[in-house]
């Protein structure tokens, strides 16, 4: 993947791993009558990802970027892809074209994907998103029904099924009983209307607990999973899902210095580079080392240091450590576990050079 002068830092991603976390999760759910939507957004949709995934037997691609989308199909991945953030009224008629199925909400862009696919000789298909709860995108349920009688006549339009998106925004948990509300949903819909409802997807890897201790789970058959297959767990709780890999991907950085300094800062303390007004315990002499990495490369925050180091600080290009045990010298190699915001970060920064390594 793209080229650099420098090799440092690094996002090393273990294909290997990523699809053996893939294959393991859609089997799993497979063995229960459901299937799982692959979601790309944080590798970027990267094809060579995105095929692993493919590979492993996951039938839908989802995306929240246009961009991404495009460039999986441009690199032949062989999936239906989604457009899982509902459209921009700007830019429907990329996603007609882009995207099989898309998330929505809006009655006036739905309008507008009809005319874009009327135009374009297709049939889009649409997810409606539902409200339940966690207050981001979805339809609230009293307004389901109009919502529907206005889409039906609609040309170029197919409903494909319907969803929810929870744990994001307002951090609500996805239970038993608010499954159970989106299934009774499904079958309202379907008896109203007299239409048949594909693909009922319940969640994201919040829902995985639900989805392992309850048996009967209607007629959900869809989960869109990121974070449980490039990180192996589930986000309710960032519970390690057994069986699965939680180190596929890494950051690896070099330090730029390595010193032993004072731990506290010498003269008037006001606000650092942030705005934020730092306050140091005073430890004496401490061995401290630089990083060539910042918050413009990285959420800082998400980082997890593999060494005998612990972050003490950061500013836009740099992450100060102190050495608790080992030595470190300058050139050195420092490995970092990543949470989903410092994933989605170090991805998306174009300093961060991107390495697949065990390829399949
Ligand atoms: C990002 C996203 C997901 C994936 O969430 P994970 O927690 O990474 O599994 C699922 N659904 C939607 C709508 C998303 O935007």
């Amino acid at each position: 993947m793209g080229k650099s002068d420098c090799d440092s830092p690094v996002i090393e991603l273990d294909l290997a791993k990523i699809y053996h976390n893939a294959k393991t999760l859609v089997q799993l759910f497979k063995s229960q009558h459901s299937e799982i939507m692959g979601i790309t957004k944080v590798v970027l949709g990267n094809p060579i990802i995105a095929k692993a995934l493919t590979s492993a037997g996951i039938k839908y691609i989802g995306d929240s970027r246009i961009e991404n989308l495009k460039r999986m199909i441009k690199e032949d991945v062989n999936a239906e892809f989604v457009l899982i953030r509902t459209p921009f009224r700007s830019n429907v008629k990329q996603v007609v074209k882009y995207a099989d199925i898309s998330f929505n909400t809006e009655l006036s862009i739905i309008k507008k994907l009809s005319e874009n696919a009327v135009n374009l000789t297709k049939v889009h298909q649409i997810i409606l998103m539902i409200e339940m709860g966690d207050l981001r995108e979805g339809i609230l349920r009293t307004d389901i029904e109009q919502m529907i009688q206005n889409i039906l006549p609609l040309k170029g339009i197919k409903i494909r099924g319907i969803g929810t998106n929870l744990a994001c925004f307002g951090g609500i948990k996805p239970t038993a009983l608010k499954m159970k509300e989106l299934s009774d949903i499904a079958m309202f819909i379907e008896n109203k209307f007299r239409i048949k409802l594909e693909l009922i997807s319940g969640g994201n890897s919040a829902n995985f607990e639900w989805f392992q201790e309850i048996k009967n789970r209607n007629r959900i058959n869809n989960i869109r999973l990121g974070e449980a297959i490039f990180l192996g767990r589930e986000t309710l709780y960032r519970k390690p899902i057994k069986g699965l890999y939680q180190d596929a991907v890494n950051l690896i950085t070099e330090v730029i210095e390595s010193n032993k300094k004072e731990s506290v800062p010498d003269g008037e303390i006001c606000q650092d580079a942030f705005g934020q007004i730092p306050s140091f315990k005073d430890k004496g002499i401490i061995s401290r080392a630089i990083l060539g990495i910042g918050r413009q490369d990285v959420d800082v925050n998400g980082l997890t240091p593999l060494a005998d180091v612990n972050i003490i600080g950061s500013s836009s290009d740099h992450i100060i450590l102190e050495i608790t045990k080992s030595i470190i010298n300058v050139g050195d190699k420092i490995r970092f576990k990543l949470n989903y915001s410092a994933l989605l970060s170090a991805m998306t920064s174009p300093f961060v050079k991107k390495v697949i390594i065990n390829n399949i």
